[in-house]
C-alpha cells in the first residue's frame, strides 16, 4: 500500500509536528473502528491515517519520505529495511489515542531499558571482567546509512565540483541525549523537544566534494552524515548516488575516455581534409586522411576526462554523408569516376 501521507492527513509539507498531530487526532477520532463498527471503508481510512501519521510523526521517516519521494520510499523502504507499518488499527483503542497521545514507547520497547547510560558494552558471553552486570548495559548501535540521489550535469561530473547541499538531517535530540525522556523532580516524562522519539530533524548545510571524472551510478560517501547511532554508537553514512545528465555531444567511455560522432562530407572522406571537432577545452582541428571510410575512428590523445590520476582520450567516429541531390552533369562525372576509382567489395 502506498499513500501520500500529507494528502491523507490533509496537511502541508511544512506543517508543524503539532498541526500534524492535530490533523491526525481529528481524523482518527472520526474514523476509528470503535466509532464506526462494521464499517469497512472507515476501517481502511483509519489504517491509512495511522500509516500516514506513523511516517509524518517520525522525523527520520518523514525526512526519508521527503527526500526519496513516495514511489521510492515505499518501494525501497524506510532506511533500506522495507517500510512496514508497525501498527494495526485494533491494537490500540480509541481511548489510547487521546489519553496519552505520545505513549511512552521508549519505555515499552524491549530494546530500551530505563537506564540512561550511553557507555559502550564490553560484554562477553561468560560475563568476564567487562561483562554485563545485571544485563542492563545497552549496546552501542551504529546508525543506519541514508541514500540520496544527486543529479550532476555532465560538466560537473567531468570536471569535479564542490556542492553545498541543504538537507534535513536527523540527529540525536540534545535535550534528552536521544533517550526520548527526561527526568525532573516529579519523575520521568517524555522529552518535549523530540516528543519522546529521541531524534530531531534540523536543516543543515553539507559540503560534498565531487571528484573529477565521477560516473553515473557511483556513490559519494559522506561519513557520519546518516542516521544517528543509538546508545553512543557512531552515526551512519550518507551515500549520494550520482546520476549524470547526458551531454548532447560527448559520451563517456570507460573511466576517462570520451567519444563523439562527427559528420564528414563524401569529398573530405575521399580527398582528405580538416574538420573541426568539439573537445572539453574547446574546438580542435582533426586531420582526415584521403580515403577515410565511413565509421572510422580517430583518437585525440589527452582530450578525454582528466580525473587527476588519469587523463583519457577523445575518440571521434566519422559518419560520411553523401550529397542529397545529384544533377545530370554530376551523374556524368560520377560514372566516369566509377571507372577511374572502382570500389573493391570483399563481402
Ligand atoms: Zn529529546
Amino acid at each position: 500500500m502506498t499513500l501520500d501521507p500529507y494528502k491523507t492527513l490533509g496537511v502541508e509539507k511544512n506543517a508543524s509536528p503539532d498541526s500534524i498531530k492535530k490533523a491526525y487526532r481529528n481524523l482518527a477520532r472520526k474514523y476509528h473502528p470503535d466509532v464506526n463498527p462494521n464499517d469497512k471503508s472507515a476501517e481502511e481510512k483509519f489504517k491509512e491515517l495511522s500509516m500516514a501519521y506513523d511516517i509524518l510523526s517520525d522525523p527520520n521517516k518523514k525526512a526519508e519520505y521527503d527526500n526519496l519521494g513516495r514511489e521510492a520510499f515505499f518501494e525501497r523502504g524506510f532506511n533500506g529495511a522495507g517500510y512496514k507499518p508497525n501498527f494495526d488499527s485494533h491494537s490500540f483503542s480509541f481511548d489510547d489515542i487521546f489519553a496519552d497521545f505520545f505513549a511512552n514507547d521508549k519505555f515499552n520497547s524491549s530494546s530500551k531499558t530505563g537506564r540512561k547510560n550511553s557507555s559502550f558494552s564490553f560484554g562477553t558471553a561468560d560475563g568476564g571482567p567487562f561483562g554485563n552486570f545485571g544485563g542492563f548495559t545497552k549496546k552501542a548501535t551504529k546508525g543506519g546509512d541514508r541514500e540520496l540521489k544527486l543529479t550532476l550535469s555532465f560538466r560537473e561530473a567531468v570536471n569535479g565540483t564542490e556542492l553545498t547541499l541543504e538537507l534535513d538531517m536527523p540527529e540525536i535530540c540534545s535535550n534528552c541525549q536521544g533517550q526520548g525522556m527526561i527526568s525532573n523532580g516529579r519523575g520521568v516524562r517524555n522529552c518535549p523537544e523530540c516528543r519522546g522519539r529521541g531524534s530531531v530533524v534540523s536543516r543543515q548545510t553539507i559540503k560534498a566534494k565531487v571528484p573529477a571524472g565521477i560516473k553515473d551510478g557511483q556513490k559519494i560517501r559522506l561519513r557520519g552524515k546518516g542516521f544517528p547511532g543509538e546508545n553512543g554508537g557512531q552515526p551512519g553514512d550518507l551515500n549520494l548516488i550520482v546520476q549524470v545528465s547526458p551531454d548532447p555531444v560527448f559520451v563517456r567511455e570507460g573511466d576517462v575516455d570520451l567519444k563523439l560522432e562527427k559528420s564528414l562530407s563524401l569529398y573530405d572522406a575521399l580527398l582528405g581534409g580538416k574538420i573541426e571537432v568539439p573537445t572539453l577545452s574547446g574546438p580542435a582541428t582533426l586531420k582526415i586522411p584521403a580515403g577515410t571510410q565511413n565509421g572510422s575512428k580517430f583518437r585525440l590523445k589527452g582530450k578525454g576526462v582528466n580525473s587527476g590520476k588519469k587523463t583519457g582520450d577523445l575518440y571521434v567516429a566519422v559518419k560520411v554523408l553523401l550529397p542529397t541531390s545529384i544533377s545530370e552533369e554530376a551523374k556524368e562525372l560520377l560514372s566516369q569516376l566509377k571507372e577511374l576509382a572502382p570500389v573493391h567489395i570483399d563481402n
